[in-house]
């Protein structure tokens, strides 16, 4: 299907969020808003000039690899993309480690390229600071700054809202996002060389989907909490994994990060459950939780890394010789034991997908991810299972047309939050 605009896009609920698209218009056209039960989304104005610059660096739309670079591991790549190495460790410094999701080690590696290799910042997305249950694409410059937006946030966050910031900085800064917003990052380098110049490392978090606003304040509304009165909401960290804790001035609510998980997890939109890139393909570096043991309580965190590309490579080795990041090499086949579930998910996707397209709905190009190959290894329950689910929901939620809540101008009342380009 061809896409006029990104429009097009959200309405057939394919849009991941990410933000690259308000970054590609140069009129100014797309607005990004968080619809409440679904994500951020675009919402594209009458100044559209219908150049298709918000489709082209749409990851939503086509996420696809080119050829691996030489010295890709052959055994990993049908299942995690391009993985040169894969490494344990976590951030040297114990505030990053203890603040940290995981081990710290974005942050770490963050801190090391701001510190060492005179990055002028690291654009990612943290707490807002007005409305603290909502995320906000930030600049980071220094360790405080990079310190108060460690932590996964489980939570719509564009981070590609703020590549302008990037583009228009005077040298090289790190992008930290999740897999989605690196695609989107990388699509945004390939039409803007100002961006690619000031581009200098891109650090994926692992990412199983993002659940919407709705599951936020519906978790806060079990412990009888407003959004409005949030002072502070962290869904995990200060430990490993940590607690989802909300604090309000009635007092703080606290339940462990698995307990809060498998509540929101439920409020993943679609695109997310079509989504083969768990684990950052498109990154430098990419970081998740080493989930292959069990983790015995007051355990300090750890990582799991991945170095993706020679660059990552050189900046990992870089930071632990600096003595930011503490890693070993780890044995690849705990990868798989680590994030069985993303790899079950990728394994259902071309299921998934034959299921929406035999109701001829428009579903994403994810070339070179080999879903024909990781479907193929599933029992025949599982295949059915994949293909008979996604149609069944597809029916029962009209996914085989286009969403009438977009263009999101028509539900005005229905969401939270409208952030104007520039904005931020
Ligand atoms: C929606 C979601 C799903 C996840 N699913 C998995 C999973 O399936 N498997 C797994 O192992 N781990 C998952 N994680 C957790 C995360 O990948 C790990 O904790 C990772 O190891 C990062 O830990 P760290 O200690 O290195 O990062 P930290 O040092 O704590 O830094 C985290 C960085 O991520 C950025 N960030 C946080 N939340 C978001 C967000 N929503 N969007 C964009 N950037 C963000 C912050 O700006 C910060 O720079 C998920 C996280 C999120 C937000």
């Amino acid at each position: 299907m061809r896409f006029e605009n990104v429009n097009d896009i959200a309405a057939w609920r394919l849009c991941l969020g990410c933000g690259a698209c308000a970054w590609a218009c140069e009129n100014k056209a797309v607005n990004l808003i968080d619809v409440t039960d679904d994500g951020i989304r675009p919402s594209v104005g009458e100044s559209c000039q219908g150049c298709g610059r918000c489709v082209e660096v749409c990851p939503g739309a086509d996420t696809s690899h080119g050829k691996w670079a030489e010295g890709v591991d052959p055994e990993l790549s049908s299942s995690w993309g391009p993985v040169f190495e894969v490494w344990e460790g976590h951030a040297a410094d114990p505030e990053v480690r203890f603040k940290g999701s995981s081990g710290g080690a974005a942050t770490a590696l963050a801190l090391y390229c701001l510190e060492k290799e005179g990055l002028y910042g690291a654009v990612h997305a943290g707490a807002d600071k007005d409305e603290p249950w909502k995320n906000k694409t930030q600049l980071s410059k220094s360790r405080e700054e990079l310190l108060g937006k460690s932590g996964s946030r489980y939570s719509p966050a564009s981070p590609c809202d703020g590549l302008g910031i990037m583009e228009a900085a005077p040298s090289p800064s790190v992008f930290i996002g999740k897999p989605c917003d690196v695609a989107g990052l990388r699509k945004a380098q390939a039409i803007s060389a100002e961006l690619d110049s000031r581009t200098a490392l891109a650090i994926s978090i692992f990412c199983a989907g993002t659940p919407s606003t709705k599951g936020t304040i519906d978790l806060l509304a079990r412990f009888r909490k407003e959004p409005s009165e949030i002072e502070s909401l962290r869904y995990r960290g200060n430990g490993w994994p940590g607690n989802w804790t909300a604090e309000s001035s009635a007092g703080t609510s606290s339940i462990p990060y698995k307990t809060a998980w498998s509540f929101l997890q439920r409020y993943r939109p679609l695109r997310c459950q079509l989504c083969p890139d768990g684990t950052g393909e498109f990154a430098d570096i990419s970081c998740g939780d080493p989930w292959y043991r069990e983790i015995t309580p007051g355990e300090p965190g750890l990582s799991l890394i991945l170095a993706r590309t020679d660059k990552g490579r050189r900046v990992l080795k870089a930071a632990a010789e600096a003595g930011y990041l503490k890693i070993k090499k780890i044995d690849s086949s705990l990868l798989e034991k680590s994030q069985a579930n993303l790899l079950a998910k990728r394994r259902a996707i071309w299921g998934r997908l034959l299921g929406l397209r035999l109701l001829l709905a428009p579903v994403p190009t994810l070339s070179g991810f080999s879903l024909f190959e990781n479907w193929k290894g599933l029992s025949a329950y599982e295949k059915l299972r994949s293909v008979a689910g996604t149609l069944r929901r597809a029916l029962r939620r009209e996914y085989y047309r286009r969403s009438r809540s977009f263009p999101v101008r028509a539900v005005l009342r229905d969401i939270s939050i409208i952030r104007k380009r520039g904005a931020i």
